[in-house]
């Protein structure tokens, strides 16, 4: 599979503002953030979409979320809005799995 622009940070071809990282996952504040604070969480394995996970991806994605609490909780958020868009017509754009992870502003419901 051809390399994503995440591949890329990870390596650290390409720079990013990073707020967290370790073995299994990176941080990086979102390059168009849609609110003040919009980070991504990216499993540094590369899993394209929500669809091609398998069971054996449990622990992982679990991860996702103890990662994205613990980030937010560093940056003095216990608020924040959670997103994984799966697919191009959820406007999924880059095809490396990733949670988006948005506070410091009011959301709405439905998000739209
Ligand atoms: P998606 O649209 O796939 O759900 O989310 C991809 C996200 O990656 C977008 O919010 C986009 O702004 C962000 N993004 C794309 N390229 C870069 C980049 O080079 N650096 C950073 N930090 N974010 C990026």
């Amino acid at each position: 599979m051809e390399e994503t622009i995440f591949d890329k940070i990870i390596a650290r071809k390409i720079p990013a503002q990073i707020a967290y990282e370790d073995d299994a996952y990176i941080v990086i504040h979102d390059i168009s953030p849609q609110a003040p604070v919009h980070v991504l969480v990216i499993p540094k394995r590369r899993i394209a979409t929500l669809n091609d996970l398998t069971p054996a991806d449990s622990d992982l994605l679990a991860g996702m979320f103890l990662v994205a609490a613990k980030v937010m909780r560093s940056l003095g958020h216990s608020d924040y809005r959670t997103v994984f868009n799966c697919g191009p017509g959820a406007q999924q754009t880059v095809f490396h799995l990733h949670l988006h992870v948005l506070a410091g502003r009011k959301f709405n419901w439905p998000p739209g």
